[in-house]
């Protein structure tokens, strides 16, 4: 983790990618708690997929039991920091709160979480500890949110955890993929710890399927749990694709979380796709400096797969969008690269027939495809799946509590087999 201060917070006002949401002081949790009803049988919380108890932390804070608050959600879901950030709380909780239909403004529930989780995560508090060695052995692999959700659990439980890891860092998408103004890798890396705190082996730098056989996992340990997410760039299967002025948009945001300083934009940037990753990588490019940053979007408006809010947010950063725009090919500068750009423009389909639109560089946000590391057993008892690479591509939110179903599941085959 070196290189990565566990800062929590970062919201200096001259920085493009300062959070888009600066944390709550203590007055203004205290006032915020204050309007809760604390519902019974509380809509925020069934619409939660990890079912956190929103009324019982919230009420912990207005009693100014931060500690007791944090273990709360933490308790429901591991990866509720992360969730706290990049929640899509307007469709989940904060959408389901009661406050809504009397006319008046939801309860700021992510601000709240936030709230309790950054004082445990600043405080380095121990919430939880690991339960009495079972003597059962469980692989996870993959150290994103479904992996370390099902970790948390099954070490309280007294079982030994390996994750095997194939990047450098912890974290998966937390950590490389998921917008800078929302989750900062330093979050991510804390978040992480805290699980393998309680004595999680992470192994890093092991691609199962390459270093270690998928078989072998299942000679080594009691069950497995795989939650490696998903794979590749999408291809868009149109000539000048592999030109270097376009590149993908996870590509270009992890550069840009961990590298800052490498990263490349254009003057002129056209962002492929209409998903919340489309929408990441178009304020991104607008915020690192682009003049024009543009959505090209194959159908209309209410077609578009992103949150309504993601959708407003792009429009208020000034970012520009094209609909019903079929991509056919990417035009490479005549002449050569010239100060380092190699592209000239996206040649569209549109219903007024074939437009020219003229940028420098094109972001590819048209998903992931599946990764084929490993032939994944199909009906073996031991074996588990969760996360995007069991959803197809889901919120940190049902990674995580995919990864605590599967820990249940897991926890259940194992204490029947002792
Ligand atoms: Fe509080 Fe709103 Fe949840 Fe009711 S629905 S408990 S008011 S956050």
């Amino acid at each position: 983790m070196s290189g990565y201060a566990l800062r929590t917070t970062h919201h200096a006002p001259d920085d493009p990618f300062a959070e888009i949401h600066p944390p709550l002081t203590h007055d203004a949790a205290i006032a915020e708690s204050n309007r809760c009803l604390y519902c019974y049988d509380a809509p925020c919380t069934i619409a939660c997929p990890t079912h956190i108890d929103v009324p019982a932390f919230i009420k912990k804070i207005m009693t100014g039991n931060l500690s007791g608050s944090a273990r709360v959600i933490l308790d429901a879901n591991p990866m509720g920091h992360s969730c706290a950030r990049a929640c899509p709380v307007d469709v989940l909780c904060e959408g389901a709160c009661v406050m809504n239909a009397r006319d008046e403004k939801p309860i700021n529930i992510a601000l709240l979480q936030r709230h309790a989780t950054d004082f445990a995560l600043e405080k380095d508090l121990k919430l939880f500890a690991p339960g009495a060695e079972t003597g059962r052995t469980v692989a996870i692999v993959g150290s994103g949110p479904a992996g370390l959700s099902c970790a948390q659990y099954l070490r309280r439980w007294g079982h030994a955890v390996t994750i095997f890891e194939a990047r450098p860092y912890a974290g998966g998408l937390n950590t490389y993929g998921i917008a800078e103004y929302k989750l900062r890798p330093g979050t991510a890396l804390a978040e992480a710890k805290m699980v393998l705190d309680l004595g999680v082996t992470l192994k890093t730098g092991v691609t199962i399927g390459k270093d270690i056989a998928f078989d072998q996992l299942l000679r080594d340990f009691d069950a497995v749990f795989v939650a490696i997410g998903l794979g590749a760039a999408r291809s868009l299967g149109i000539p000048g694709e592999d030109l270097p002025g376009v590149v993908d948009a996870l590509t270009f945001i992890e550069t840009l979380k961990l590298r800052r300083s490498e990263t490349h934009v254009g003057h002129h940037v056209v962002v492929i796709g209409a998903g919340n990753t489309a929408i990441d990588a178009v304020t991104q490019a607008k915020r690192l400096g682009a003049e024009s940053s543009t959505i090209v979007y194959r159908k209309g408006e209410a077609d578009m797969p992103c949150y309504a809010y993601e959708y407003e947010l792009a429009k208020k950063d000034g970012c520009a969008f094209r609909f019903h725009a079929t991509p056919i090919e990417i035009v490479e500068r005549p002449g050569g690269p010239a100060d380092g750009r190699t592209v000239a423009a996206l040649r569209v389909h549109t219903p007024a027939g074939e437009e020219i639109i003229h940028c420098d560089m094109i972001i590819k946000a048209v998903g992931q495809v599946a990764r084929n590391d490993f032939a994944i057993p199909k009906g073996n008892p031991r074996v588990f799946l969760g996360g995007d690479c069991a959803n197809g591509g889901a919120e940190i939110v049902n990674a995580a509590a995919e990864g605590k179903a599967a820990s249940a599941e897991i926890h259940a085959l194992l204490s029947r087999a002792s």
